[in-house]
């Protein structure tokens, strides 16, 4: 048993997924999930992931050891706020948001002394939302970002590191800004040019829209399915690293431009470089059994 009593403070696909990583491997004797809509407490029942459930953020958290905030990131503040007078002395509070750096000035000043904040990051997902979608093997093999600020409990933090090695993941320790512009690069950027492209298709006349859709398997399919993710989760991540996506953002426009110019050149060969390096990025990540 690692755990006493796990509180889940937002249960979608992320926390119901280490939810039943927590209770296929018998980590937690009791877990407890909030949210704020009944309908999610009661999938969190009917699906067996839950011991209870309740809307009561301070309730959730009393008692607990561990806090894992696993809401969009936009909502963190607040529930700080809220919770932090009624953390157990010596409970660790950590949670998943996609951005760091915005999540540690929200989160950390309101917590009390002797409590310990591990901010965490599974790069794992899927476009799908709420306790349904889980499942526990979604972290298997994949990174787990966390990000202690200097000075953080170390035995605070083997214990987070613990569970994400329980849930199959690979563990990286990182500084909060540095993650941000890492993720801005690796998952915002993918994010954004898929919204545009199926936000642009969509602006087309309604005959060429339907063959968009029609035709889709020719590469427009993948940026559907990325475009399909939760529209408040991603509000929140780009309102929260606005900053490293700005930047990465416009270096990505000046490569554009370049391609632009390449094409309207009739310079074959720039393309072709180009392309042959990416193909070569392509069989890297494969190899680090990433794809
Ligand atoms: P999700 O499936 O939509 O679940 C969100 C959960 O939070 C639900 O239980 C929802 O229940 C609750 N919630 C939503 N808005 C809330 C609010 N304003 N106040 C309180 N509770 C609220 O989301 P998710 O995909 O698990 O994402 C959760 C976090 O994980 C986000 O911070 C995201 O950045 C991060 N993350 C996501 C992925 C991914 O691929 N999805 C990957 C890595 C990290 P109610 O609506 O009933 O309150």
């Amino acid at each position: 048993m690692m755990f006493e009593r796990v509180a889940f403070i937002g249960i979608g696909l992320i926390g119901s997924s280490m939810a039943r990583v927590m209770k296929r491997d018998g980590l937690a004797n009791t877990i407890v999930a909030c949210a704020r809509r009944k309908e999610t407490l009661d999938a969190c029942v009917k699906l067996g992931i839950a011991d209870e459930v309740t809307s009561d953020y301070t309730a959730s958290v009393k008692n607990a050891d561990l806090v894992v905030i696993a809401t969009p990131v936009g909502t963190n503040e607040e529930i700080a706020k809220i919770i932090a007078p009624h953390l157990k002395p010596g409970a660790i509070v950590t949670d998943v948001g996609s951005v760091k750096q915005a999540v540690i000035n929200a989160v950390a000043p309101h917590l009390p002394q002797g409590v310990h904040f591990v901010p965490a990051h599974p790069l794992a997902g899927t476009e799908h939302s709420g306790p349904e979608a889980g499942f526990p093997e979604l972290f298997q093999g994949r990174w787990c970002i966390l990000t202690p600020e200097p000075g953080c409990d170390a035995a605070a933090v083997e214990k987070v590191k613990a569970f994400w090695l329980k849930a199959g993941s690979k563990i990286e320790i990182m500084q909060a800004e540095h993650h941000d512009k890492v993720l801005a690069i690796t998952s915002h950027l993918p994010h954004l040019i898929a919204f545009t492209i199926v936000g642009t298709a969509d602006d087309l006349a309604e005959d060429l829209k339907q063959e968009v859709i029609q035709y889709s398997a020719s590469g427009f399919r993948d940026f559907t399915r990325i475009a399909a993710s939760d529209p408040v989760m991603w509000r929140d991540i780009f309102m929260n690293n606005r900053e490293a996506v700005l930047e990465i953002l416009q270096r990505f426009t000046e490569d554009l431009t370049a391609l632009q110019r390449a094409i309207r050149r009739g310079d074959g060969d720039s393309l072709q470089t180009l392309f042959a390096r990416t193909r070569a990025i392509r069989r890297s990540v494969i190899d680090a059994k990433q794809a």
